[in-house]
């Protein structure tokens, strides 16, 4: 874990939030690589879970949301975890993620107060006045915002059962704990999916999402994942049944995704709270039916530390990230084989550009800093695929080097069909 949290700050995935004033807890910031990262994961799950499917449909709801949705949905009552203080040195700790009996992991003492609830939402005010008509919460998932929007999109999508909502967007939980790196943050991105079916289809289309889910983990190149089956006094409120897809990190086995059965807990809710009917006319039946609810949820900083602990190697004295080439920041980098000859600057720079301008998302780097071989290293551990070189003979033939990140080996590749080469290879 020390090696990837090194690696995240020296190299530009992620650095601590508000570093220079000493921190924040349970807060961490992209760097340019990260963003690199995350996005290619955000493009990856819209297009495979959204646009290249018929029954999806997107929103992007608002993070602050009339209060009652929150009242609704329950989440001002259950949205709770048992917390304990220490009674020596006054630490604050989950209640179910301590051992109590070993003693608090701060001073070893086994004296804590007894279990209290305390609710994960941050509180706000919208507005210039403070008072209890103005508070705001800021939302802990972004489900809400699809269930809220579901009649909208029928009205104006008129989609047909089943079909689902999806939203990728920030979410805010008050963690007691944050922790283990960006595993446990105060403020993260969902990618969710409300997926609505009749009740009787429920158990087939949770079946569906899991396979989906597993199949995801697998084409990221995500491994060391596993299923847990939640018993049912560990599920939420809403839950008929939940599975974890949990992953096998260095602190442990624990949650990377969530597949939820969520009935038609929150329809129900928002319909009786609201007063507006939310149902759904069966053409088949013709009946009104309140849909049920088939709910994967993905947290986007636990995909990517789960994608980078799965892609980190360690190779003799080089550090490769064996990120899948669509996933990787950069795709190539380009550089001259010395940076003090002009011509072959000038030439690194003609096929810097024009791949930059291809609009295949190859993203190249251009580098003519230091000796080749730490060029090399430096991308290998950004997980870059393709290093390009620019030598003598590329003057007489015009074909260049073409090392491979996972093997170090080069082949010569003409200059004109580089940008195939690298399409034709990118999964
Ligand atoms: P945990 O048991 O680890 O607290 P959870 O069961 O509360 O997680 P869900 O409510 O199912 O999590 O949230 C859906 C997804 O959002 C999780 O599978 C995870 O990927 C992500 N997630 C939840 N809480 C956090 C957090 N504090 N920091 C980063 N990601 C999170």
């Amino acid at each position: 874990m020390e090696k990837i949290v090194s690696l995240c700050k020296r190299r530009g995935f992620v650095f601590p939030g508000s570093e220079i004033y000493g921190g924040l807890a349970g807060t961490w910031d992209l760097g340019p690589m990260g963003i690199g990262l995350v996005d290619n994961i955000k493009r990856e799950w819209l297009r495979r879970f959204v646009s290249s499917r018929e029954d999806m449909y997107g929103v992007k709801s608002s993070i602050l949301m009339n209060s009652k949705i929150w009242e609704a949905s329950g989440h001002i009552n259950f949205f709770v975890d048992p917390m304990v203080d220490c009674k020596k040195c006054k630490s604050r700790f989950r209640a179910d993620k301590i051992d109590v009996k070993n003693g608090c992991s701060n001073c070893g003492a086994h004296d804590f107060t007894e279990a209290r609830s305390f609710n994960m939402m941050f509180k706000t005010h919208a507005g210039p006045v403070e008072d209890s008509s103005t508070e705001v919460y800021l939302r802990p998932e972004t489900a809400q915002g699809m269930f809220v929007n579901f009649k909208n999109v029928l009205d104006t999508m008129r989609p047909k059962l089943p079909f689902g909502l999806a939203q990728v967007g920030r979410a805010f939980r008050n963690e007691i704990t944050p922790g283990n790196f960006i595993f446990r943050t105060r403020e993260f991105e969902q990618m969710e999916v409300e997926y609505f079916v009749r009740e009787q289809d429920w158990k087939k289309y949770f079946e569906m999402w899991h396979k989906e889910m597993r199949a995801w983990a697998e084409d990221l190149g995500i491994s060391g994942v596993s299923d847990r089956e939640v018993p049912e006094e560990e599920r939420a409120h809403y839950s008929g049944r939940t599975v974890d897809i949990d992953f096998d990190y260095p602190f442990g086995r624990e949650e990377l995704w969530g597949l939820a059965y969520r009935q038609d807990f929150d329809l129900s809710q928002h319909s009786k709270f609201s007063g507006q009917e939310l149902t759904y006319h069966d053409e088949e039946t013709k009946e009104k039916i309140t849909p049920h609810v088939i709910e994967p949820s993905f947290g986007l900083e636990r995909t990517m530390l789960a994608v980078l602990l799965s892609a980190y190697h360690e190779d003799g004295d080089r550090t490769v990230l064996k990120l899948k080439p669509k996933l990787a920041p950069y795709k190539v980098a380009v550089f001259p084989l010395v940076a003090n000859k002009p011509q072959l600057v000038e030439k690194a720079r003609e096929i810097f550009l024009s791949l930059k301008a291809g609009g295949h998302n190859l993203n190249p780097v251009f580098d003519d800093r230091g000796n080749i071989g730490k060029r090399y290293y430096a991308q290998d551990e950004i997980g870059t695929p393709w290093c390009v070189t620019v030598d003598y003979q590329t003057l007489e033939d015009d074909t260049v080097t073409v090392r491979d990140r996972d093997t170090a080996e080069q082949e010569r590749v003409s200059a004109k069909d580089l940008e195939t080469y690298f399409v034709d290879r990118l999964l």
